[in-house]
């Protein structure tokens, strides 16, 4: 993929930066705003590679999160985790929001989701792996927590071709 500045820049970036560290708002009625936000959200994590991303992220502070993992799309409203497994794993992640930083984040290892589907539908997902692990480090971006917070063995290098959420 060539850079392209342009999309880059629908992307916010930087630990301290203020927008990326408030806590995002509820969705109080899922109109046509938030499926097309949802819409933009996807064309932007598509075009940057990346296996998930929060509505924060592009400066929308609402709490919608989307990931594509094992080819699969979702997209969750209000998410809320109401179970996480004690088991935990370690995995060194990357963030579209911190480009060139990775480190080792260890989290539980299964969630039980509760969100609203763009379709309006209530629903609660078992998640396991990296879908559990993506959804996760989105809901953290929704309380304004990012990955270095957590993370350990912290490396600053050149950056990777996708992977980052
Ligand atoms: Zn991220």
């Amino acid at each position: 993929m060539e850079d392209n500045p342009v999309k880059l820049m629908e992307i916010l970036t930087g630990e301290k930066n203020p927008i990326l560290r408030q806590k995002s708002q509820p969705v109080e009625h899922l109109t046509k705003e938030v499926r097309d936000l949802i819409m933009q959200m996807k064309r932007i994590m598509n075009d940057n590679n990346g296996v998930g991303l929060a509505a924060s992220q592009i400066n929308v502070s609402l709490r919608v999160i989307i990931c594509e993992v094992d080819n699969k799309f979702y997209a969750f409203i209000n998410p809320e985790i109401i179970k996480f497994s004690k088991e935990t794993s370690s995995l060194e992640e990357g963030c579209l929001s911190l480009p060139n930083i990775y480190g080792e984040v260890k989290r539980p290892e299964k969630i039980i989701l509760r969100a609203i589907n763009s379709d309006g539908t209530k629903i609660k997902l078992k998640a396991f792996g990296l879908l559990a692990r993506v959804i996760q480090h989105e809901i953290d971006h929704l309380d304004g927590i990012l990955f270095i917070d957590k993370a350990k063995n912290i490396k600053r290098e050149m950056q990777r071709t996708g992977g980052q959420i």
